[in-house]
């Protein structure tokens, strides 16, 4: 899609921090973070927002939503248990959509924010 910034991020014409990479999808980190933690994972094919998604990308969208944990583990984000079985740690996952939504950038994408707190910058 001409003219779009996250398209022109997956195909390396814009530089990014790429914190993960396959066929179907790319991880960077956000340019302005949110908190310690904040990548966005992106399809790299153009769709531009989750209401242009039918039951047809939901292989698609999962595996979006599944690489979460792994970027968030690989992150020191990850939910984990203490020796009491509380749970510590833990990440937000966010897809803003549509104006009302937040959406500033329509392109689709996964922001995975986390990290310790305080940080209160939540969207
Ligand atoms: P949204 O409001 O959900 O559309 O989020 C768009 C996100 O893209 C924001 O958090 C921006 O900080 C981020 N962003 C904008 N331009 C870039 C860029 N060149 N590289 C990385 N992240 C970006
Ligand atoms: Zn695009």
């Amino acid at each position: 899609m001409e003219n779009c910034l996250f398209c022109k991020i997956a195909e390396k014409k814009i530089p990014s921090t790429i914190v993960y990479e396959d066929e179907e999808l790319l991880a960077f980190k956000d340019i302005h973070p949110h908190a310690p933690v904040h990548l966005l994972v992106i399809p790299k094919t153009h769709i531009g927002t989750l209401s242009d998604c039918s039951a047809g990308h939901a292989p698609l969208l999962g595996k979006m939503l599944a690489l979460a944990p792994r970027l968030a583990d690989e992150h020191g984000v990850a939910v984990a248990y203490d020796e009491d079985g509380a749970p510590q740690r833990g990440y937000k996952t966010v897809i803003n959509s549509g104006p009302d939504g937040g959406q500033e950038i329509y392109h689709l994408h996964l922001h995975v924010i986390g990290g310790p707190h305080p940080w209160r910058h939540e969207r």
